[in-house]
């Protein structure tokens, strides 16, 4: 199974993918955390992405294609993948076919998770990560434990949500279609509980 996952920021793709990948016994590959996790490691790659990140600017091209082409070479890739956040261009999209077709493993099937804009904006503001076990909380939806060390996104601060919101509109623009035209494209409705999303998520799988 190798899936792409396409939602808007704080869509609840990273959460559906997690619970895919456990349940199928897939990786999850997200160019989010392996940015983030580059940043945090402060490589010159790690720091120059976070200059795009905290302003909500896509990172460039030949960077993330560079990250998942190194990533899809590991072995655990060998049964599928979840990507989470990549492609978000057309020359990533195109880069991920040429690379999967070389490997003789094209994509099984894209699928995006539909939720209107005001609720991403709430969903986003309110997010918290527990920075000791990267569990993510909601305030209002998923209040966190007493104990959580809590961190805000510094991506999630509504200014900068509301540019993700935009670049993500401009990016399925282009994508949506791209996917369509090849017959890849599937749509769920991302909004109801956990539960009812990942049915849904199921059904469009066929699993
Ligand atoms: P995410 O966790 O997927 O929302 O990604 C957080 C940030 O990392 C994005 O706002 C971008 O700055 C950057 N990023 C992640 N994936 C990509 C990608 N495929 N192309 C460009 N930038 C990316």
């Amino acid at each position: 199974m190798r899936v792409v996952l396409l939602g808007a920021p704080a869509s609840g793709k990273g959460t559906q993918g997690q619970l895919l990948s456990e349940r199928h016994g897939i990786p999850k590959i997200s160019t989010g955390d392996m940015l983030r996790a580059a940043k945090a490691a402060g490589t010159p790659m790690g720091l120059e992405a976070a200059r795009f990140m905290n302003e909500g600017k896509l990172v460039p091209d030949e960077v993330v294609i560079g990250l998942v082409a190194e990533r899809l070479e590991a072995a655990d890739c060998a049964p599928g993948f979840i990507l989470d956040g990549f492609p978000r261009t057309v020359p990533q999209a195109e880069a991920l076919d040429a690379l999967l077709a070389s490997k003789g493993m094209p994509l099984s099937v894209v699928v995006q998770l539909d939720v209107p804009r005001e609720l991403l904006l709430e969903r986003a503001t309110l997010r918290r990560t527990d920075v000791r076990t990267g569990q993510i909380y909601h305030l209002k939806y998923n209040p966190p434990p007493p104990d959580a060390q809590l961190e805000h996104r510094a991506d999630d601060r509504e200014e900068t949500v509301n540019k993700r919101l935009v670049e993500y509109d401009a990016m399925t623009a282009a994508l949506l279609p791209y996917y369509h035209e090849r017959s890849l494209l599937r749509r769920v409705d991302g909004v109801g509980t956990m539960q009812e999303i990942t049915e849904r998520l199921g059904q469009a799988l066929g699993t």
